[in-house]
């Protein structure tokens, strides 16, 4: 039986695809993090007694919350995308941890860090449905 595998040149495409998001996370984390150390000092600035207590400010606190989520979702990407990478090294890449078989193109283009097939994530999800 042959060891499924993708073939190097789709190996190199989806690498590179992987980098590439890797380079927009990261450069969006690099971003938010100098407007954010920028606002800091304002605000500090401006009502140095009360830049920890900006409760009143609610627009302002809720878009520093939703700043904070966006950044948790970019670092848990960049995790996932270092993994794919990994996967690529160890040459498994783009095969589904669950059943061994290969994942479709299609899909790693949308999520070049998949590690299910779409059978077997269908699957999972109905499972964690059930388990409620
Ligand atoms: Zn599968």
């Amino acid at each position: 039986m042959a060891v499924k595998k993708l073939t190097a040149a789709k190996l190199k495409k989806f690498e590179e695809l992987i980098r590439k998001e890797l380079q927009e996370s990261r450069s969006y984390i690099d971003k938010t993090n100098q407007d954010q150390s920028k606002g800091a000092r304002e605000s500090a600035g401006d009502l140095s007694s009360y830049a920890f207590h900006q409760a009143d400010q609610g627009s302002d606190t809720n878009l520093m919350e939703q700043t904070v989520m966006l950044m948790e979702q970019e670092r848990d990407k960049i995790r996932l995308l270092n993994d794919a990478l990994n996967r690529i090294s160890e040459g498994n890449y783009g095969i589904c941890e669950i059943c061994g078989e290969l994942i479709a193109d299609t899909r790693l283009e949308i999520i070049p860090y998949a590690r299910y097939c779409i059978d077997c994530t269908a699957k999972e999800e109905g499972k964690k449905r059930y388990r409620k």
